[in-house]
């Protein structure tokens, strides 16, 4: 049996420098929310957390551009990606801020466990200052001439023209990026994290972890190969978290150390909002509790190395990652999203125009669990009409009508011992989806779970033609109940196995069977036990609406524009 009594799920925390699109639901959001909801129905004691990261060069210069404070802006776009992320339905149990003051007493905190047992080592370096604006530049605010290539424009740490990755101080004639003004180099110090040294127990943990996803054990071995280096854990920047010693004003840390550590401080801001404070230890430092880290495959080397390695060495006992599954990334009408360009399509602008759980399967039926996969508007229109509306919708409301006009509208009388082979055999195969369904969860496919759902809906249609009650209603009365209670039960166990990927359908859906129970806490329980004859059914309505080819028209065409222009 498993060794774990919980599970801590956490998603990658946005950053709050812009609106969430398509390709960041698929990679670290809807997968995680599905898991949890998996999770939840189970019954299991799960706590899922986010919030979103606040910190950084980029945050400071678009708050600059509209001229308002790094806070003002961060707490703006906190709000309001907080509310596309409620309306898609993610379930947060906190969904917080790395600028919160709780976030800065974490990160100091841990900062400070770790200067103390000796595990920085300070480096004085080179770099490249900027009197026009008084700070140190990032790498990528750094322009000038490539040194391999001859050509102009090149940034600090990579020239776009010949591909070299640079370091700023190969650039000739090096300038800021923004203003063109000359720069200076000057004497820096900084903490860094020697990584090389927890190169070995990195290792020994990641072979604990042999069914992790290939992607991420590939990538791993990889920079293994390199050799793991020392990475500077401080920056020379006027928006962070500060280092907290004695002589370092002007210093922060690096947005990688802390914003992992927002995981931390999120779990105890949501212990502290239930009257607990201390009730986050159980969830991070109990080895009994399994961590899984949902991200995007840009996420992989700071959560499958260097917080694990943070944890490692600070002198509490946390747990590390029992898993870090982590996708590819997902195109728009076959070409990379490029949200510099406007490639992409914004959630609050998709939840003007479409519900949420037209986009959840979708983007369910196409995640990069694996390799790269593309969304089109075309085959949104497709999944949403011939999947959803024709597969699932239109059995359900099949059912529900012939019911309501025939039966009253209660479950007709049905029993386990009346079964026919075609009873049998349609109830054993969706029995066998549900399990499949449940072991790809497991397991992090979700699309192989979706795809199990998909053929439990194809059953209940071919069973509801053969076994044909609109006919047997006037020939065989026992023989249309019997095939309609039988019914009833495979739009049980589909409601469970779809709960997860269309939540606010399945709601519904669970209502008007007549459920016991909250869906979230008893659904797998109550989703086993037989309907009974004579319950009385909710009067439905169209969970799916058809989507036309108009409403999709001037999506396609904003983003055809856009890759003409
Ligand atoms: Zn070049």
């Amino acid at each position: 049996m498993s060794p774990f009594k919980r599970t801590l799920v956490t998603s990658a925390l946005p950053y709050a420098n812009g609106e969430i699109h398509l390709g960041h639901l698929a990679g670290a959001y809807l997968p995680a929310d599905i898991y949890v909801r998996f999770l939840r129905l189970r019954g299991e004691d799960v706590l899922y957390i986010c919030g979103t990261d606040e910190y950084g060069v980029p945050i400071t210069l678009t708050a600059e551009k509209l001229g308002i404070t790094p806070k003002e802006l961060v707490d703006r776009n906190h709000a309001s990606i907080k509310r596309s992320f409620a309306a898609f339905g993610m379930s947060f149990d906190n969904f917080s801020q790395t600028s919160r003051p709780i976030h800065t007493e974490t990160a100091r905190a841990f900062f400070l466990d770790l200067h103390r047992q000796g595990v920085f080592k300070q480096k004085t370096t080179d770099q490249f200052f900027s009197p026009s604006q008084d700070r140190f530049l990032a790498d990528r605010y750094i322009e000038g001439v490539c040194p391999r290539c001859g050509s102009d424009g090149a940034r600090g740490d990579q020239c776009e023209k010949c591909g070299s990755s640079l370091d700023p101080t190969e650039l000739i004639d090096p300038r800021n990026a923004q203003d063109g003004s000359p720069l200076e180099l000057r004497q820096t110090t900084h903490w860094f994290l020697p990584l090389g040294d927890w190169q070995d127990r990195l290792k020994e943990f990641l072979a604990g972890h042999p069914d992790w996803k290939e992607n991420v054990l590939r990538y791993c071995q990889g920079w293994f190969a390199d050799g793991l280096q020392d990475r500077a854990m401080t920056r020379d920047l006027a928006w962070g978290v500060p280092v907290p010693l004695p002589d370092h004003e002007g210093k922060v840390m690096f947005v990688w150390f802390e914003a992992p550590i927002g995981y931390i401080s999120a779990t105890r801001e949501w212990a502290a909002a239930r009257g607990e404070p201390e009730a986050w230890r159980t969830w991070w430092q109990q080895a009994d509790t399994r961590l899984v880290h949902f991200i995007g495959k840009d996420n992989i080397f700071f959560h499958a190395l260097l917080f694990p390695a943070m944890l490692m060495a600070h002198s509490e006992p946390y747990v590390l990652p029992d898993n870090v599954p982590a996708n590819e990334f997902l195109n728009l009408e076959g070409q990379k999203l490029s949200t510099s360009r406007g490639f992409a399509v914004w959630l609050p602008e998709y939840l003007e125009k479409f519900g949420p759980d037209p986009l959840r399967y979708t983007l369910a039926r196409n995640l990069p669990e694996t390799r790269d996969m593309n969304f089109t508007w075309e085959g949104f229109l497709a999944r949403n009409n011939s999947e959803l509306g024709n597969n699932f919708g239109n059995l359900i409301n099949r059912v529900f009508t012939f019911i309501h006009k025939y039966f009253e509208g209660k479950v007709p009388r049905w029993s386990d011992g009346a079964l026919t082979d075609l009873d049998r055999r349609a109830l054993a195969e969706v029995e066998a989806d549900l399990a499949t369904w449940a072991a790809c969860l497991e397991r992090f496919e979700i699309k192989g779970a979706v795809e199990a759902a998909f053929h439990a809906g194809q059953v209940g249609n071919r069973y509801f033609d053969e076994s044909a009650p609109f006919k047997t209603r006037k020939d065989d009365v026992a023989r249309c109940e019997q095939s309609l209670g039988v019914i009833i039960q495979i739009l049980r166990m589909l409601c469970v196995m779809l709960a997860p990927v269309v939540p606010f359908a399945m709601q519904k859906l669970w209502s008007w069977l007549g459920m016991p129970g909250d869906l979230w806490r008893e659904g797998w329980a109550a989703g086993r036990l037989p309907i009974e004859a004579g319950r009385p059914l909710g009067t439905p309505e169209i969970l799916f609406p058809r989507i036309e080819q108009e409403q999709i028209q001037a999506e396609s065409e904003r983003l055809r524009r856009l890759l003409d222009g």
